[in-house]
C-alpha cells in the first residue's frame, strides 16, 4: 500500500483478514489492535452494499472500505450497527462520506443507548488519552532494556494518533431506526434485521440472511468470555435461544472468527450455567466472594478451554470474575 493510499490518519495497527462465507457475503475478521476493532460483516446485493458495523475509529472503517473495492465496485447503500458500544460504531462517520447517500441503521433501542451513553463515551475517551500518553512516556524514561523501550514506543505512537483521532471524531448516528424488526429485500437476497431480545445490551441487532444461512450476532456473541457491563445474563439465554431457532450454518460474531452452530452451544451453555451458578449461591446467602471464590473451579472443567481459544484477548477468568459481578447485582 502506498503512502497515499488513505485520505485521513494513519490506520495504525488496525488490520482485517477477509473470509468469504456465501457468494457475496464476507466477514471482515478483525486483528488485535490497540483500540479493539470489531469484525464488519459485508454483504453484496444487486443494487449495492451493506456493511454491518464499523470499528473503534474512523481510520480502521477506512481499511475495510479498501477492502471492500478490492471485492466489489458497487457502493455501500446501508451501515447497520449492532449495539451502541464505541467498538462497533466509532467508524460510521467514514461511509457517507466514501458513498454519498449512504444510510446507518439500527434498532431505536440501540440509537437512544448511542445519544444516552454512547456519545457521553467518546469524550471519556479524550479524557483518558492525555492520561495514557503520560504513562507510556513516564514508562519508556524507565524502560529497562531497548527492546522494552521499542514496544513503549510504538504503542505510545498508537496512543497520540488515537487521541487526535478520537478528538476529531464526529459520531454519525444511525439515519434510520427500526422498532422490532426490518427486512430488506432485493433481487438476489433477503437481509433480516432483528431484535430478539435482550443480551449483550438492550437492544441488540442481529442480521440474518435466510437464503445464504448466515446469521451476524454482534457481540451476543464472541469468540471468548463475554463482556457483560452493560448486559442482561439473565436474559441472555432466552436471546440465544430464539437465535437458535433460525435456520443458520454460519455465524459471523461481533469478535473472533466464524463460527458454526456447535460455538452457540457452548457459548449458550457457558452464560446459562454461569448465571444458574450465581443464581443458586446468591439464593443460598453467599456473599459476592464466596461466589466469586465457588464458581470458577465449577465452571472451569466445561469451559476454561474453549473460552482461551484467542490468548491477545479478555482472559477467561478474569471475564468469569467480571461476568459474576454483574450477574451477583442483578439476581440479588
Ligand atoms: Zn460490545
Amino acid at each position: 500500500m502506498d503512502c497515499c493510499a488513505h485520505e485521513g490518519p494513519d490506520p495504525g495497527d488496525a488490520k482485517f483478514e477477509i473470509k468469504k462465507l456465501a457468494d457475496g457475503v464476507w466477514a471482515a475478521v478483525a486483528a488485535p489492535a490497540y483500540k479493539v476493532n470489531c469484525n464488519t460483516a459485508i454483504i453484496e446485493t444487486d443494487d449495492g452494499v451493506v456493511v454491518v458495523d464499523t470499528h473503534s475509529k474512523p481510520s480502521a472503517a477506512r481499511v475495510v472500505v479498501e477492502r471492500l473495492r478490492q471485492l466489489t465496485t458497487k457502493p455501500v447503500r446501508y451501515v447497520v450497527n449492532t449495539h451502541f458500544h464505541w467498538d462497533h460504531w466509532h467508524g460510521n462517520e467514514v461511509y457517507p462520506q466514501a458513498y454519498p447517500g449512504a444510510e446507518i441503521v439500527t434498532n431505536q433501542i440501540t440509537r437512544e443507548a448511542m445519544l444516552r451513553k454512547g456519545l457521553k463515551r467518546i469524550q471519556d475517551h479524550v479524557r483518558l488519552s492525555p492520561p495514557e500518553i503520560a504513562r507510556l512516556t513516564t514508562a519508556i524514561a524507565a524502560a529497562g532494556s531497548a527492546a522494552e523501550r521499542a514496544k513503549l514506543e510504538a504503542e505510545l505512537r498508537l496512543a497520540e494518533a488515537y487521541f487526535a483521532e478520537v478528538r476529531a471524531l464526529k459520531p454519525a448516528l444511525p439515519t434510520i431506526a427500526f422498532e422490532q424488526t426490518m427486512k430488506l429485500y432485493r433481487r438476489d437476497r433477503e437481509i433480516h434485521l432483528l431484535h430478539l431480545g435482550r443480551a449483550h445490551t438492550e437492544g441488540d441487532v442481529f442480521v440474518y440472511l435466510p437464503k445464504e444461512k448466515v446469521v451476524i450476532t454482534g457481540d451476543a456473541v464472541i469468540g471468548w468470555t463475554p463482556y457483560m457491563g452493560d448486559g442482561y445474563p439473565e436474559d441472555w439465554v432466552g436471546t440465544l435461544d430464539r437465535l437458535a431457532q433460525l435456520d443458520f450454518t454460519h455465524i459471523i460474531m461481533g469478535h473472533g472468527d466464524p463460527a458454526g452452530r456447535e460455538w452457540l452451544r457452548t457459548f449458550r451453555g457457558y452464560v446459562h450455567d454461569m448465571v444458574e451458578a450465581v443464581r443458586r449461591e446468591a439464593a443460598a446467602g453467599a456473599t459476592l466472594d464466596e461466589v466469586k471464590q465457588r464458581v470458577p473451579g465449577a465452571l472451569a472443567a466445561a469451559y476454561e478451554k474453549p473460552f482461551s481459544a484467542y490468548p491477545d484477548y479478555r482472559p477467561w477468568r478474569a471475564g468469569l470474575l467480571a461476568n459474576i459481578e454483574r450477574t451477583y447485582a442483578m439476581v440479588s
